[in-house]
């Protein structure tokens, strides 16, 4: 509750002050406004662009060819079919989300909102059947207050708020966090943590998952793989950034 009255004072102090930087604290020029960024920060964003891997959409350097699988999706890695992100994973949007996700600056999603509606993302589908975002156990969403992953599902898409569906994958077990991890550790972490509640509910639909960061792709992966088996037809992955 208390963390709740804190969240709250906080969205109120973004409603009277004037706007500033969500990454540095500047004050933007108006036409700045609609991303809350100043334009040196905007203008160091990074918008994942091709050529990338067609599955999990790693962007490639240097490279004049199109877009092709990846060589660890070549070898079949993933269970979903693909995943794309807006952003690359790099300073100053590191900040805006560490921001949004561990201090409750709610008042970003009004920037990722915009940032969904100007970044083109290849070949992601475009009219899935579900929106799932990744959910959280209960004991952590006690603890944040929020799901990010929920918040960014609906700030992305806002006139389809009946296709999110944040109630049937469930986090069934406690988990140490995935940046703490690496490699076959957060495989490991991640074991029999997601469940589907309900498979009727997904059978045979394109999926949409949605999350705020694509690390190793681990976690989206899990959900895939237990959506999959609940009998969804298709699992597709949108994330705000990716790490490289
Ligand atoms: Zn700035
Ligand atoms: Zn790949």
């Amino acid at each position: 509750m208390r963390k709740l009255g804190h969240e709250i004072a906080a969205s109120l102090l973004e409603l009277f002050l004037p706007a500033s930087c969500l990454a540095c604290g500047q004050p933007p020029v108006r036409e700045e406004r609609a991303v809350m960024l100043c334009r040196g920060c905007r203008n160091e964003i990074e918008p994942i662009t091709e050529p990338l891997c067609t599955c999990c959409g790693q962007q490639f350097r240097n490279s004049g060819g199109g877009n092709h699988l990846c060589g660890l999706c070549l070898s079949d890695h993933y269970h979903f079919t693909m995943a794309r992100a807006l952003l690359r994973y790099t300073p100053p949007i590191t900040k805006v989300i560490s921001r949004f996700k561990y201090h409750g600056r709610t008042a970003a999603l009004k920037t990722f909102r915009t940032l969904h509606e100007q970044i083109p993302v290849p070949g992601l589908i475009d009219r899935p059947d579900l929106i799932i975002p990744v959910p959280l156990h209960r004991k952590r969403l006690r603890e944040r207050g929020f799901n990010q992953a929920l918040l960014l599902a609906r700030a992305f898409y806002p006139d389809h708020g009946s296709l999110i569906d944040f109630a049937v994958l469930e986090r069934q077990r406690y988990t140490a966090p995935q940046t703490s991890l690496s490699g076959k550790a957060r495989r490991q972490n991640l074991k029999k943590a997601f469940r589907v509640k309900n498979s009727e509910v997904v059978a045979g639909k394109r999926v949409l998952l949605i999350d705020d960061v694509f690390t190793t792709g681990t976690t989206v992966n899990e959900c895939a793989a237990v959506l999959k088996k609940a009998g969804a037809k298709e699992v597709a992955v949108l994330t705000l950034a990716r790490v490289d």
